[in-house]
């Protein structure tokens, strides 16, 4: 895993929101960050799809991640999505595409199947 979080830091927290610019988190320590909060779950459903379309992203990480997570309510609502305070959701596009490069680099090395 130690990989995919040096891939997130690189490529997500340097752009995000909460970030100082240079990648030091700046949210609450107590309010944890839902991509490291969340990341062997999401690593492991992001190695699972091959889609060239995002939605079918969007679609399985709802569905397994979401479903999990303390900030939805039962009927599927998010009121951290709705306010744009998720950094799954406001940077998904940069997740996969990190977590997408750590394995291609794993398979490369023969680590990977
Ligand atoms: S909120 Fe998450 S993605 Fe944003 S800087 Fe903090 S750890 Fe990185
Ligand atoms: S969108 Fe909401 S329910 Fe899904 S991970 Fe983010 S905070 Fe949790």
């Amino acid at each position: 895993m130690l990989a995919y979080r040096q891939a997130i830091h690189a490529h997500v927290c340097g752009r995000c929101l909460d970030s100082d610019g240079v990648g030091n988190c700046r949210i609450d320590p107590a309010q944890e960050c839902t991509v490291q909060q969340h990341l062997p779950l999401i690593v492991e459903i992001v190695n699972s799809v091959e889609s060239n379309s995002m939605n079918d992203y969007v679609r399985v990480l709802r569905n397994a991640v979401c479903a999990r997570c303390s900030f939805q309510t039962v009927n599927g609502y998010c009121m951290a999505r709705m306010n744009l305070d998720c950094a799954l959701d406001r940077y998904l596009a940069l997740v996969v595409g990190a977590i997408s490069e750590v394995k291609e680099e794993e398979v490369k090395k023969g680590l990977s199947p």
